[in-house]
């Protein structure tokens, strides 16, 4: 079985190193969350595909409406972070501080309990142990920031599972969820979503998603939102990997949901069986 997710974030919300706007100008561009949500939520609704929303608790405040409607909806709703930050360029006090925010706004709007926590970019790192201890700590039991191998914005090196498994803190446990790879001439590809799903063609998707017993995915509304504009300032290789696609992506996603069978992280979690799944111990301070 499958996990289908999506991370609700706006099309500025591009992680970058400096060529996107800082969190003081994002009230200043229009908003596309709208229109792109909409885009998914009927290929979720057309393809019978229950799914976990991770939400940027910044979008959460702005837009409260969004969250409501996928709460009415019926879906699971987790929490992104609020202000979209890479959790290694974070001291451990502002890591808490931006999780506790999030959480508070999620929870107040959509009124669920927020247990699953995703890290923007996936960036906790080997760097950032004391994470899991502060999501512990902020009621988080279920984490999906795990990526295997090296990326742009971090990427937990040496991680060779590619299903759920335990994380074991010096003060904490929690249920980790690593987005799934393939290996390709030695590099992890995350065929399961953003700019991956969007470069390689269906048939590749079809055929790698055959050969894996879990698959954790990730879609974001911008990857579906045809009409949404571009960011100045991105390189040409940041420019290809954050708009190939998008034309042809929300076909691709509903017949991939069509031909394999995709749940919310919910639903797969209380099928699998916790007492015989991998513990992985990670010391963390005792003191932060
Ligand atoms: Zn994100």
């Amino acid at each position: 079985m499958n996990i289908l997710t999506i991370d609700i974030e706006d099309w500025f919300h591009l992680l970058s190193d400096h060529e996107v706007p800082d969190p003081e100008k994002w009230a200043m561009l229009p908003s596309r969350i709208h229109q792109a949500l909409d885009v998914l939520l009927e290929i979720l609704q057309k393809t019978n595909t229950p799914a976990t929303f991770f939400i940027v608790g910044w979008m959460a405040e702005k837009h409260p409406d969004i969250v409501k409607k996928i709460v009415s909806l019926g879906y699971e709703i987790a929490c992104q972070g609020h202000h979209h930050r890479l959790v290694y360029t974070m001291t451990p006090e502002e890591f808490s501080q931006d999780t506790r925010q999030a959480i508070q706004v999620l929870e107040h709007i959509g009124g669920q309990k927020i247990t699953a926590y995703r890290a923007p970019g996936f960036s906790i790192t080997h760097q950032t142990p004391w994470a899991f201890d502060i999501l512990a700590e902020n009621g988080i039991t279920r984490d999906s920031s795990l990526f295997p191998g090296h990326r742009a914005h971090g990427g937990y090196h040496g991680l060779q599972t590619h299903s759920p498994f335990i994380i074991q803190t010096s003060h904490h446990s929690i249920r980790e969820f690593p987005i799934s790879t393939v290996n390709f001439l030695g590099i992890p590809l995350a065929f399961g979503g953003g700019g991956y799903f969007r470069l390689l063609p269906y048939p590749i998707i079809r055929h790698l998603s055959k050969r894996k017993p879990y698959i954790m995915s990730y879609f974001h509304p911008r990857d579906v939102d045809t009409q949404q504009g571009v960011l100045p300032g991105l390189s040409l290789s940041r420019r290809f990997r954050a708009y190939y696609g998008i034309n042809n992506c929300g076909n691709k996603m509903e017949r991939w949901l069509s031909d394999f069978h995709f749940t919310d992280l919910r639903t797969f979690e209380s099928q699998v069986n916790w007492s015989e799944v991998e513990i992985r111990t990670i010391t963390t301070p005792a003191v932060r």
